[in-house]
């Protein structure tokens, strides 16, 4: 019986395993020490590296029943123990029920979808005296590197693909969120053979030493941009794989024919959704100056009706900010805004001597384009809101950051959202809805948001490699066929 509460341990080679050394994870709500969490030192990585190893050579050679089949079973063991994952994500994220909800089923979700997804040999020629055929073959072991924002959610995204393409791996949660996935490990142990799943747990340089790991033939990373390019630099010494989904300062264009009370509860959610802690969240709100002080007006009394608190507490909407690095990065917006002296239409006051780290939700008034709080990736609520007139002139300044991970369009006019949706630089882009996935469509960033993608099949290909395998018939070789194209 898994118990939640208590003994987290790392699985690692089909063992539950102590660290030789320890750090605190805390409750955000409450700024309290929750549970101590293994620290793994290099020889255990090493460990967890060897035992990957040893099981990829038997679980590449499993068939693709074998593979869906563990799949599903650790969906059905989350889905099992679903009450509790979600109770310890509150204690541990901060995210109020319906967010822990979310992340718990659709995690349960995703793996049973991604179950049935395959990548059969592709015959590229098929004739009386030659055959070609490319086969997808696994990479070997993976290394997942995971944010605190969805602890389960992204690890699932980097767990099912792993193995359903038939790799072992060695997953890393945050620092900061880690006890979900020591838990989701210890249920996994019991399903899969050892080895092919392992846990490790520790600070930022385990997941230096993942990168640089000669045993791990790719790093799949969710987190920072500025992160990304260091995991980037680590991996090219081995050349790994790599897939990297990073940070974002998603837009979200607003046309003048939108009703405003009807949208401000989408534009709400589509910046604060998950404590605006979310790579997607719309952090640039452009609204078209015919009703920018409608749409603000409605943005700030549909604040007013969500309140900020303790997830664990059934009236609360938004939780606290995560950690603690993270919330003084956010009050050094706050500190920023201020000093410049930009407006705050709701919002903008911390306590300091709240119990844990909360934040009010905030809306800053039209800042300039170059102020920090438009031009970078807060993490945080605090949104600022602008005012746009020309069509054209939006769509660039709407794209005029090194980001590229998701953007939004709102309007009554058809043509004018796909025309302008069509134009912004995103691996995603959302009209009339938004912070819509799917296990069969892609998610990826441009630019600076990533390399790669997640979901779908052609996330799934990002854990294989091409081998093309050519054939010919003619063992005569009488037909000198070396250094022909056909
Ligand atoms: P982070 O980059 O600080 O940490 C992410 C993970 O990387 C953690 O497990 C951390 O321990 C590890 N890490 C830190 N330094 C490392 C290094 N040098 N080498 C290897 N691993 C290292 O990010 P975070 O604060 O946990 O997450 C927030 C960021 O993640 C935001 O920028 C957000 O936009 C981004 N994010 C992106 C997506 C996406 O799909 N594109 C999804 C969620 C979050």
């Amino acid at each position: 019986m898994t118990d939640f509460n208590a003994n987290y341990q790392m699985t690692l080679g089909g063992k539950l395993v102590p660290g030789d050394r320890t750090f605190a994870a805390y409750n955000p709500a409450t700024r309290e020490e929750i549970a101590r969490v293994p620290d793994a030192s290099r020889a255990q990585l090493d460990d967890a590296v060897a035992a990957a190893r040893r099981a990829f050579r038997s679980w590449r050679d499993s068939t693709q029943e074998v593979r869906a089949a563990a799949l599903n079973a650790i969906a059905d063991a989350i889905e099992d123990h679903a009450e509790a994952f979600m109770t310890l994500l509150t204690k541990e994220q901060g995210k109020p029920r319906a967010g822990a909800e979310w992340e718990i089923m659709g995690s349960v979700y995703w793996l049973r979808e991604m179950s049935a997804n395959s990548l059969p040999a592709e015959v590229v020629l098929d004739t009386p005296d030659r055959r070609v055929v490319t086969h997808y073959t696994p990479l070997g072991v993976v290394g997942a590197i995971v944010p605190w924002n969805f602890p389960i959610l992204l690890a699932v995204w980097k767990i099912a693909p792993a193995l359903a393409a038939g790799n072992s791996i060695v997953v890393k949660p945050s620092p900061f969120t880690p006890l979900c996935t020591l838990k989701l490990g210890e249920l996994c142990n019991e399903v899969l053979p050892a080895g092919v799943f392992s846990v490790v747990t520790g600070g930022d340089d385990l997941g230096k030493w993942m990168t640089a790991h000669p045993g791990i033939d790719k790093i799949a990373f969710t987190g920072h941009t500025e992160t990304g390019k260091h995991v980037m630099a680590s991996a090219a010494a081995t050349l790994k794989r790599i897939t990297l989904e990073l940070g974002g300062n998603d837009p979200a264009i607003v046309l003048p024919d939108i009703d405003p009370r009807k949208i401000a509860p989408q534009l709400f959610w589509a910046a604060f959704q998950n404590n605006a802690q979310f790579c997607n969240a719309t952090k640039r709100l452009y609204v078209h100056e015919d009703i920018y002080d409608e749409v603000l007006k409605a943005l700030v009394d549909f604040t007013r009706t969500q309140k900020v608190g303790n997830g664990a507490d059934a009236d609360v909407a938004l939780g606290p900010i995560q950690n603690a690095p993270q919330y003084e990065k956010v009050i050094d917006y706050f500190e920023d805004c201020r000093r410049n002296g930009y407006r705050f239409a709701i919002g903008g006051e911390i306590d300091p001597s709240a119990k844990g780290w909360f934040i009010p939700v905030t809306l800053v008034d039209n800042p300039p384009d170059d102020s920090r709080i438009v031009a970078e990736e807060p993490f945080g609520p605090i949104l600022p809101v602008l005012k746009w007139r020309d069509e054209e002139d939006v769509i660039r300044r709407a794209n005029d950051t090194p980001y590229g991970l998701g953007a939004s369009v709102w309007g009554q006019d058809l043509d004018a959202v796909e025309r302008i949706g069509s134009r912004l630089e995103a691996g995603t882009v959302w009209i009339n809805e938004i912070h819509q996935y799917a296990p069969d469509q892609a998610f990826g960033g441009h630019k600076q948001s990533g390399i790669g993608c997640e979901n779908s099949l052609h996330g799934l290909m990002e854990y294989t490699n091409w081998k093309t395998i050519t054939l010919n018939k003619d063992v005569g070789f009488g037909r000198g066929r070396v250094g022909k194209v056909a």
